[in-house]
């Protein structure tokens, strides 16, 4: 079992209103044992240096094969994924559905290299999509552009630096997947959300993505980018990106979030010394975040909008 092969189960359409007030609802699909297992994982994670060294041992365990799978099954696994595949899952995302809960499988690999690699990532992206096609409760299929190519290769192209024979066949080989990916999504009737990642490969995501929406949205928006609102240059980007849709005829779609890299993000910028897209505070993001879904919800006959947080 290696960490590419979990795949995790995320929510969407909450039809409760007051949900995180009322934990009779919130809690309805656990027992008492796994409440008192998500109590006790809960606050271990909330001890820092704990996680830390738990990481480093839980790394070093795995590295010289030490039989730690069992134990890591038991605990964060079963409480943070779904299953290892799609199978293991259908118990999970079936019980949520009855309570008026949709899930997307979300096969986590990220930072793969080489082509057989990127190509196996895709070829598992295409049966996720043709599996959630036969799923009321799956409405969604799901990829991150660095599972689907090399990040340097992303960060290339976003930086404008001239590719090489080689990696130009690279760059079309990665166009390929992204189409393969985005054309069946279009065939099952699936809406496709692509993660965003890092800030200094993400223009050359942010590109191939419109050229998805340009050809496989003309009807609907089956294809959807995600903007992360902890960058102050966003709510610009979506505005033009819009402009342009109406021009060209199509539909956006767009996944918001406030961003996963925050730390990582404001230490390059300060390591290399130039200006950080970041926004200053929380304040500032939560802001950026509604007005970025003030403008998405007031246009609503042109753009179609997922809301991905945490937040009620
Ligand atoms: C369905 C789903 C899909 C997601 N997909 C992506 C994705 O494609 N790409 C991605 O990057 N993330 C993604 N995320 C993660 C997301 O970006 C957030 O990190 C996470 O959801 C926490 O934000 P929140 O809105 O839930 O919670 P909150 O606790 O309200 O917000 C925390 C977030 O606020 C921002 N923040 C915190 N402190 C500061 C500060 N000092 N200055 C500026 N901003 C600050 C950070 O973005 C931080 O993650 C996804 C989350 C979900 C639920």
């Amino acid at each position: 079992m290696t960490k590419s092969k979990y795949i995790c189960v995320q929510f969407s359409d909450m039809k409760t209103n007051s949900l995180f007030d009322n934990t009779e609802a919130a809690f309805q699909l656990k027992n008492d044992s796994q409440l008192e297992r998500a109590y006790f994982l809960f606050r271990m994670i909330a001890n820092e240096p704990l996680v830390r060294i738990g990481t480093a041992v839980t790394k070093f365990a795995l590295n010289v094969n030490l039989p730690v799978e069992g134990l890591i099954r038991s605990t964060v696994f079963d409480h943070f994924c779904g299953g290892v595949n799609e199978d293991e899952c259908m118990p999970v995302v079936d019980n949520l559905h009855k309570v008026g809960v949709r899930s997307v499988l979300d096969y986590s690999v990220e930072g793969k290299e080489g082509s057989d690699q990127l190509d196996a990532t895709l070829n598992k992206i295409l049966e996720l999509t043709d599996f959630a096609d036969t799923k009321k409760a799956m409405p969604f299929s799901v990829f991150k552009p660095t599972g689907l190519g090399r990040f340097e290769l992303y960060q290339k192209v976003t930086e404008n630096i001239e590719l090489s024979d080689e990696e130009s066949q690279e760059w079309k080989r990665l166009e390929s997947r992204f189409d393969k990916a985005s054309k069946a999504a279009y065939d099952a009737n699936v809406t496709l959300l692509i993660d965003a990642e890092e800030t200094w490969m993400q223009k050359a995501a942010d590109d191939l993505c419109e050229q998805m929406m340009v050809k496989y949205n003309k009807e609907r928006a089956v294809v959807f980018n995600t903007l992360q609102c902890y960058r102050w240059d966003r709510l610009d980007y979506l505005k033009e990106e819009h402009r342009k849709a109406k021009e060209g005829g199509y539909k956006i779609g767009y996944k918001i979030v406030r961003g996963a890299y925050l730390e990582k993000e404001n230490e390059r910028a300060e390591e290399k010394g130039y200006p950080s897209l970041m926004h200053k505070s929380k304040q500032e993001t939560d802001n950026c975040f509604n007005k970025i879904m003030r403008y998405m919800l007031d246009n609503l006959d042109t753009i179609e909008i997922f809301i991905g947080t945490h937040n009620e």
